[in-house]
């Protein structure tokens, strides 16, 4: 029995999904379908601009592998560019980074996830309400200690 997958680790998910060249007609358009994590590849490296290793050391994997997931996300996109197909973000084997919040009122720590973070950071205790929290130290990279919610097999788990 093959070995599952294993998961790789995203900071973000995007906020479109899909992507549809204009003028095509459903009925004759393509498409392809690209990972969550082949995106973070290409977030960490083309957009963020970080080197292979540390874009390897994000997502928690060999570099080797990462090398591996960028170029399956960079030959897609061509793809999709080159000869106008439609593009579909989704599924993936990932777990989605997330921070670990601590409560300086009564300890109380909670994860919380990082495209929650980029979006709004927490601003109370959700156990006692109080505003005396702060994020805990990051281990490495700008992650939380460790990956959290985990995406596999097409669902959330
Ligand atoms: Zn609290």
């Amino acid at each position: 029995m093959a070995r599952p997958a294993k998961l790789r680790c995203v900071a973000q998910l995007p906020n479109v999904g899909f992507f549809k060249p204009v003028g095509i007609p459903a009925s004759v358009l393509q498409g392809i379908r690209i990972s969550l994590e082949e995106l973070e590849s290409i977030r960490l490296k083309d957009l963020e601009g970080l080197e292979q290793e540390e874009c390897a050391q994000q997502m928690r994997i060999s570099r080797p592998t990462f090398h591996r997931i960028l170029e399956s996300a960079r030959k897609k996109l061509a793809d999709a560019l080159i000869n106008g197909k439609a593009i579909q973000i989704v599924g993936g084997n990932f777990e989605l980074a997330q921070r670990l919040f601590r409560c300086g009122n009564d300890g109380h720590e909670w994860n919380v996830p990082f495209e929650a973070i980029v979006k709004k950071l927490p601003l109370s205790c959700p156990k006692c309400l109080s505003g005396n929290i702060q994020p805990t130290p990051l281990p490495q990279f700008g992650l939380g200690r460790g990956c959290g919610r985990r995406f596999r097999g097409g669902r959330w788990r």
